[in-house]
């Protein structure tokens, strides 16, 4: 994400916030934005407003519910042009763990033009002043009517000033994974998904609706899912559907009649049966099927 240095001969530029039926999570990050000295958005050229006519960049909170959104609306549009919108938080971006909810209307996209998205739930302060900066530099070039800079791909400076133990984006290691779809069923956000292919079983996760609650590396059987550190994912609104991880466990033949199947990973070979022998080597290649007649087939003899 690429910096906006402080500019003295610019003129702050006004933040205006709109909570569109937020959990205020977000709003108590924003606040630390206005209120914490180190997290001050004074250093990146901006101050908060109160007036939308005022404003020139919106942060927006909250997955956009029914009940708001004809509000939201209007505050918006009292914004004058140009004006950077940014999705502070996974609700306004995806819905995040409300996104089937009957009494929300968001993504806030379907109503607004966001440009920048801040994930997280909450995004940590350093996170979202990131997001601002990179707001501040698409208000300047579409002020002055040029291509903005390209998006820097080094990781935020602060990163190393924050403490361990903060969640971050999930990873996956496929030679891990056993197909069990446990991570799917569990996951609060919806952001884990599955798709049956061709030549494997590709797993994908959204960055952007993932909250970071942890339950799928805790109901993982094979550790396939680990939590990083890797909390600074604010990314122009074009990355949107591109910030995902992904991973394909490929599918290999059975030993006895040849169907598709997804074989069994080293990593619960190494769980559930302390390594392998000459019998789970032979079992582990057959499908379901095939070992059950092989089974009962042995039984007979
Ligand atoms: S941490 Fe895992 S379970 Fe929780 S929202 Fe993210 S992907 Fe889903
Ligand atoms: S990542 Fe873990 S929980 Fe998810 S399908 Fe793979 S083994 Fe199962």
């Amino acid at each position: 994400m690429a910096t906006a240095p402080k500019n003295l001969s610019e003129p702050l530029l006004q933040l205006y916030r709109i909570n569109a039926g937020s959990c205020n999570g977000c709003d108590v990050e924003l606040a630390t934005t206005a209120t914490v000295a180190s997290f001050d958005v004074e250093r990146i050229g901006c101050s908060y407003t109160e007036s939308p006519a005022e404003a020139d960049i919106v942060l927006v909170t909250g997955p956009l519910t029914v009940r708001v959104r004809e509000k939201v609306l209007r505050a918006y549009g009292e914004v004058p042009e140009p004006k950077i919108t940014v999705a502070v938080g996974v609700c306004p971006i995806s819905g995040g763990v409300f996104r089937d909810s009957y009494a929300v209307d968001g993504p806030v996209d379907r109503y607004l033009p966001v440009d920048v998205n801040v994930p997280g739930c909450p995004p940590r302060p350093q996170a979202i002043l990131a997001g601002i900066e990179e707001a501040v530099l698409l208000w300047r070039a579409r002020r002055d009517g040029v291509l903005p800079p390209p998006v820097a791909s080094q990781p935020h400076p602060e990163k190393g000033a924050v403490s361990t133990g903060v969640r971050g984006k999930m990873d996956f290691n496929p030679a891990a994974c056993v197909g069990c779809r446990m991570c799917e069923h569990v996951c609060a956000g919806g952001a884990i998904r599955f798709n049956e292919e061709f030549t494997g079983l590709r797993f994908t996760l959204w960055h952007n609706s993932c909250v970071f609650c942890g339950l799928c590396r805790h109901y993982c059987p094979t550790g396939a899912l680990t939590v990083t550190d890797e909390w600074q994912l604010a990314h122009r609104q074009d990355q949107k559907y591109h910030l995902t991880t992904q991973g394909i466990m490929p599918y290999a033949p059975c030993s006895g009649c040849g169907e598709l199947l997804l074989p069994v990973a080293p990593e619960l070979l190494r769980v559930a049966f302390r390594g392998t022998g000459r019998e789970i080597d032979r079992l582990k290649s057959l499908c379901t099927e095939c070992r059950q007649k092989q089974s009962i087939g042995g039984r007979r003899r």
